[in-house]
């Protein structure tokens, strides 16, 4: 997949997601969107803009702004989103959480003090604007000067004005403005759908947004919006360290202060357990306390989730009250998108997707989505053909990576969607408790020859001898031509999922080259796999063959034995051989399986006899 952008083409329009406190720029064509990287390689611009402290020209703008904040609180300015085209009046709930000076511009808007200059939210934001701008333009080999930005769905004219007067000062020409919602929704490519309603769960660091579209004949209208301007992510971290400080008291002393600087310490430590709470069921906590004093402690997923239910239970009252506002029940919905890192908590999924009845998408990075939709609104604009993979039939197998890199294929290709696939899987060594699925794309046999699309790892499954779990792994695809992969084990009901677009980044060329190359290489194809599926089936039986060899002990006839060792000998030549020839190999792997019937038997006997000698009383 190439990404470099064709200098040649039109002028470029980019996407722009300009957030609250981060922002992104992308870019789509005929394969779909992209995010653009700064020249360091960054692909996240926090809209943080800092400034010297008699306010003359900017210093940092982004992580280096960031990153001193604390320092210099007051030339520091974040958040600046917040206050773009409002009154002074209607931003004094935003003060208390802003530690610059906000004062009153001409006609009562809301103006920032910083030293001896005053600056309009739209000054500042056309400084991140303005740095997005140059990594596009870096990107392109020229200067960039059409854009698409993205604003809140509940933003009012003024807000949405004072957005395109943030491009205008940057040097942007803002060809359009677009819901943050639709924007994400266009992501996943929903315009192409039928008419659709769909819920846009936007859940992020400090706010909360849930949007209801109606998709008709491609064109998406807010039917209502809800949520909360302080809540998200940072609220959860913040219940953690209220319980983490309880507990240092109750350990330590009720007299103990923590400075800012250790709460600071707290909510670093925090947000990491949470986050590593996401993948894994448990996360270690330690702090240094000084004076020989350490906090350790174990915090289970199950805790984290009773601590943070209160908060997603309350965008749930978000998402109810636009549904009531837009007099829909939730089994109306038909699609459910989500956006915002705190969607990573597998929490957040399982609650939305239970309320609302659906799978919640989360197929694309929940903090790039709103700008690969700006992207994709952008080439609409650009007249650029988004080639139309997407099909009513999946175009390339689909599968998983087996032992020794082979595929099994769960859905051919040509498969109309949507489409459901399940398959039985189990270990391979003795106690195995994590198992890799590793999703692939291609009509070639082995994983090195197809498209790695997804991984995931199914763990904490209960020590079992090889081959005893039950892993059932299902793929799902749906009309939208979004894969879901589920992992089972059934016998503990450990579970693990991923969502991937299989078709993303593709193009039709390469779905036909890809095809192929499956023609071509055939018959090779096809003998390394028989290969690799024979070196699997050797290995295992000559590992219960050892097993049952050492269980008999000397009960056996040592010809016999020998006749045994002989024939894995001449197996295991075939299982080193670089290039076996496969009809012999499997002619040795059946000798070896004829010799050792009467050894399974001896085995069996064995077992038997050991059974009735432990059950007499
Ligand atoms: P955003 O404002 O969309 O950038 O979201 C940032 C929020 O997402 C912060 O509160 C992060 O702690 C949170 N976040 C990011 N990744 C994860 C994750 N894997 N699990 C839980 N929360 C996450």
């Amino acid at each position: 997949m190439s990404q470099s952008p064709d200098t040649t083409a039109a002028e470029p329009i980019i996407g722009i997601d300009l957030g609250t406190t981060n922002s992104l720029v992308a870019w789509c064509d005929a394969t779909g969107p992209h995010i653009v990287e700064s020249p360091q390689g960054r692909a996240v611009l926090p809209s943080v803009v800092r400034f010297d402290p008699t306010g003359g020209a900017p210093q940092a703008v982004g992580d280096e702004a960031r990153r001193h904040a604390v320092e210099f609180p007051e030339h520091t300015i974040f958040s600046a989103k917040r206050l773009m085209g409002r009154g002074v009046d209607a931003v004094t709930g935003e003060l208390a959480y802003l530690p610059y000076r906000v004062v009153e511009g001409e006609r009562n808007t809301a103006r920032i003090a910083v030293g001896k200059r005053i600056y309009t939210p739209q000054e500042i934001s056309a400084y991140i604007l303005r740095e997005l701008k140059q990594w596009a333009s870096a990107r392109f080999g020229r200067e960039v000067r059409k854009a698409v930005i993205t604003v809140p769905a509940y933003f009012d004219d003024a807000q949405r004005q004072a957005t395109r007067d943030a491009g205008r000062i940057a040097g942007l020409e803002v060809v359009r403005i677009v819901n943050e919602p639709t924007a994400a929704a266009l992501a996943y490519d929903l315009d192409r759908e039928q008419d659709a309603t769909i819920v846009v769960y936007d859940f992020g660091g400090g706010t909360f947004d849930v949007s209801i579209l109606k998709l008709q004949n491609g064109v998406f209208q807010v039917i209502s919006t809800a949520g909360d301007t302080h809540l998200g992510g940072d609220d959860i971290d913040r219940s953690l360290v209220e319980r983490i400080q309880s507990e240092i008291r109750a350990q330590f002393g009720q007299d103990i202060a923590f400075p800012p600087a250790t709460r600071q310490a707290f909510r670093t430590f925090a947000e990491a357990a949470k986050i590593k709470l996401s993948q894994d069921d448990r996360a270690e906590l330690e702090i240094d306390l000084g004076g020989e004093r350490t906090y350790r402690r174990t915090i289970t997923r199950a805790e984290l989730e009773s601590l943070m239910r209160p908060w997603i239970d309350k965008t749930l009252e978000s998402c109810k009250r636009a549904l009531r506002d837009g007099k829909l029940k939730p089994d109306a919905i038909d699609r459910v998108v989500m956006v915002g890192g705190s969607t990573r908590i597998p929490l957040v999924r399982r609650v939305v997707g239970e309320y609302f009845e659906t799978e919640p998408y989360t197929a694309l990075d929940p903090d790039r989505v709103v700008a690969m939709g700006a992207a994709v609104q952008a080439a609409i604009l650009a007249g650029i053909n988004r080639e139309a993979l997407l099909l009513d039939v999946i175009p390339l197998s689909l599968g998983i990576e087996t032992l020794g890199g082979a595929v099994a294929k769960l859905i051919v290709r040509n498969t109309t969607v949507p489409a459901v696939a399940r398959e039985n899987f189990s270990t391979y060594v003795d106690g195995q408790t994590h198992v890799a699925i590793n999703v692939c794309q291609g009509e070639r046999e082995l994983v090195a020859d197809c498209r790695l699309i997804g991984a995931f790892e199914l763990r904490n499954i209960p020590p079992m001898p090889a081959g005893l779990p039950k892993i059932e792994v299902t793929f799902i695809v749906d009309a939208n031509g979004i894969l879901t992969v589920e992992a089972v084990e059934r016998r503990s009901e450990k579970r693990a999922s991923i969502q991937v677009i299989p078709n993303h980044g593709l193009t039709r060329r390469e779905v036909e080259r890809m095809g192929l190359e499956s023609y071509e290489h055939a018959l090779a194809d096809m003998t390394a796999h028989r290969l690799i599926d024979l070196r699997n089936q050797a290995k295992l039986d000559m590992r219960q063959i050892r097993k049952q060899l050492e269980k008999v002990g000397e009960a056996i006839d040592p010809d016999y034995r020998a006749e045994i060792e002989t024939k894995m000998t001449a197996v295991q030549r075939y299982v080193d051989a670089d290039d076996p020839e496969p009809n012999a190999f499997a002619e040795a792997l059946t000798a070896m399986d004829h010799a050792t019937i009467k050894l399974a038997e001896l085995a069996i006997a064995s077992t038997l006899r050991e059974e009735n000698l432990n059950n007499r009383p």
